[in-house]
């Protein structure tokens, strides 16, 4: 907007000064064993802090950590530290001093999703002494490394990505102040040519400053549902063109896909084939797009999957459901901007945020979600969308069931303008709010406050 470019640096260490089996540390992120992965944290952390020394970027305010994974920076900040006022070990002033430069996300509600390493692993690796100066920072852990307790420990601003997440972080991590500071998508990237080229005529400020989304509350309805028709036609064309599958303009389409894993439940709609045979019959027809992969050793998404295809098998005749192959960026923004109804489904307290819902709202299209992550924050029954609510799993079904035969359906079908209507919403209420602009300001207001030490 301004010309200013943030500079992205990625750590490789393929270079030929490097012993043969180093050169491999930076080659994959997954299906590597738990040296591996230590080793590559110690590359990014403590190599981290290194390179930017060595391009000298003196002038560092504030270390951002998002998860654990580059926690070891505040070991090699402490070292620098160390080295400058001539301490052997950190005493609390030293530690609170690396604290005052360092801010810590966390963004899994889970402990499961923490690293952890093995004390005797961490000594192969960092040597005795680096150990010991590691564990006298005094965080929770005598003889193993967690590397979310090491980042908390180390952080003077410590935030979940979702006010609920804060709550269910500070749950899981009581002896920790944990603030909370909600997630946001970026609007220019997320946002469809069709529905941009409508704000650009109606908001045009939108771009530069994505409050001004706000007033696309007096957008005209009719524009909003043209807009909206026309990404959905481009979703349709490129579902015929990569798969040769024709979906109908006219029908009725819910969107689903994110990474297929347990706790989303993507199989949640199409638990009871019948009751959906009949929803359509009754309510009006309706067609599915589904996309998300599995990560590789994750066997429940992959199972998830597999579902998903049989259930699109055995409802053939009535309803007619869609997989996109290799879930990407490119389907991700067609698919969360081209169809009518986002659908999310994750186990409550699951989904530290979301992001695709956030996506959505971007292009004026409503969620149907259970109340978990930034929809807790986005939700206004009928307003901006709808909620799921009820006991695991079978009430939850039959609450998003019912809404759907009684509600939605009836509504788009028999009162388009009133579902326009919440389209509209969807881009005023939530759009100008859940984007990167306002996050990234909140950090600046709540996180970048205030100045550290120099350590260089
Ligand atoms: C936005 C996006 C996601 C994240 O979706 P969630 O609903 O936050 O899980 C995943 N994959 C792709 C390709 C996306 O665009």
């Amino acid at each position: 907007m301004n010309g200013h470019i943030v500079p992205v640096y990625l750590l490789d260490t393929s270079a030929a000064t490097n012993a043969p089996e180093d050169q491999e540390i930076t080659d994959f992120l997954y299906g590597g064993d738990d040296k591996y992965r230590f080793i590559q944290e110690v590359v990014l952390g403590v190599g981290g802090v290194e390179m930017l020394s060595k391009l000298n970027l003196r002038d560092i305010d504030h270390y951002h950590m998002n998860e654990g994974h580059s926690a070891l920076l505040a070991l090699r900040l402490t070292e620098r530290l160390l080295a400058k006022n001539g301490h052997a070990l950190p005493n609390t002033d030293d530690v609170a001093a690396v604290r005052r430069l360092c801010v810590f996300t966390t963004h899994t509600p889970v402990p499961a999703g923490h690293d952890q390493f093995p004390g005797s692993l961490v000594r192969e690796v960092l040597g005795e002494h680096r150990t010991k100066l590691l564990f006298s920072t005094g965080f929770t852990g005598r003889d193993h490394l967690n590397m979310t307790h090491l980042a908390l420990h180390h952080s003077n601003y410590v935030n979940g990505v979702a006010m609920k997440h804060g709550e269910v972080s500070r749950e899981m991590f009581p002896e920790y102040r944990v603030k909370a500071l909600t997630n946001g998508v970026h609007a220019g990237s997320w946002t469809s040519p069709e529905m941009a080229q409508l704000f650009d005529r109606d908001v045009p400020e939108w771009r530069h400053d994505n409050v001004y989304l706000r007033y696309g509350i007096s957008i005209p309805l009719e524009r909003i549902r043209e807009a909206h028709q026309a990404a959905k036609q481009s979703l349709l064309a490129a579902i015929q063109e990569q798969l040769g599958v024709t979906l109908d303009p006219n029908v009725y389409t819910v969107g689903f896909a994110r990474r297929a894993t347990g706790y989303k439940r993507a199989g949640l709609f199409m638990s009871e084939p019948d009751r959906l045979r009949k929803i359509a019959k009754n309510a009006g027809p309706i067609q599915i797009v589904y996309g998300g992969k599995a990560h590789p050793r994750d066997e429940e998404g992959k199972r998830n999957i597999e579902e998903i295809y049989a259930s699109a098998k055995e409802l053939q005749d009535t309803v007619k459901l869609v997989y996109l192959p290799n879930y990407d960026w490119r389907w991700g923004a067609l698919i969360t901007s081209g169809v009518d109804l986002w659908l999310n489904t994750p186990i409550v307290t699951r989904e530290a945020s979301g992001t695709s819902g956030m996506k959505a709202a971007l292009n004026g299209v409503p969620s149907l979600s259970t109340l978990d992550g930034w929809w807790i924050e986005g939700h206004l029954e009928g307003l901006t969308g709808w909620s799921i609510e009820g006991d695991r799993d079978l009430a939850e079904a039959d609450s998003m069931y019912t809404k759907l035969e009684k509600v939605i359906l009836p509504m788009y079908y028999n009162k388009p303008l009133e579902y326009a209507a919440v389209m509209r919403n969807a881009i005023a209420l939530n759009g100008s709010f859940f984007n990167t602009q306002r996050m990234l300001l909140q950090y600046v207001f709540n996180a970048y406050s205030g100045r550290g030490p120099k350590v260089f």
